[in-house]
């Protein structure tokens, strides 16, 4: 009876590990469902947007606005895309700025979403970051200028940069 059991549990955490590609986007789908409405979010409008935080806070969710705005950086291995191959376009999730294909994503081992390169020129902007005594070059969206993530010279060829962002501030389009 107990070896019953034993196997039940093993068979209902395996069960819970492995979430299907079609759930996971299922997932994703409704992820964007439930985020608040927000009149800046184009995926066709390039024009920058230099709004205040009070601003943003009214339209984004909190996680969206904890990165874009406060620049809170997720834990490694957990967010939605470290370890997503589905193919298409990621956008800024706070104003919809395309910033990277899937064509430019690598598998890195840094538990974050990593890109080697740009969807084009002045897709980001850059800052440097000094904090917690390192000296980085901090990622913000060319558009609406939310932290997206870091970049670093350890990136593959062809460019040798890693783009190493936070999935809760991109959004993902498939290839239709
Ligand atoms: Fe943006």
């Amino acid at each position: 009876m107990k070896q019953f059991f034993v196997t039940l549990v093993v068979f209902a955490l395996l069960l819970c590990s492995s979430t299907a590609p079609a759930e996971k986007i299922k997932n994703l789908k409704k992820m964007e469902k439930q985020q608040p409405s927000n009149p800046y979010y184009s995926r066709t409008d390039t024009a920058k947007l230099n709004l205040p935080d009070a601003v943003w806070k009214k339209v984004l969710s909190p996680e969206v606005y904890a990165t874009a705005r406060q620049k809170k950086t997720e834990l490694s291995f957990t967010g939605k895309f470290w370890d997503y191959t589905g193919k298409g376009t990621y956008y800024c999730a706070a104003c919809g700025n395309a910033l990277f294909r899937s064509d430019a994503k690598f598998a890195s081992t840094c538990g974050w979403p990593s890109f080697f390169e740009v969807v084009r020129k002045g897709s980001v902007t850059y800052l440097p970051d000094r904090s917690y005594g390192m000296v980085r070059n901090e990622v913000l969206c060319g558009r609406c200028g939310a932290h997206l993530g870091h970049l670093f010279d350890d990136g593959p060829p062809p460019t040798g940069k890693r783009f190493c962002m936070n999935s809760v501030v991109l959004d993902f389009v498939p290839d239709k």
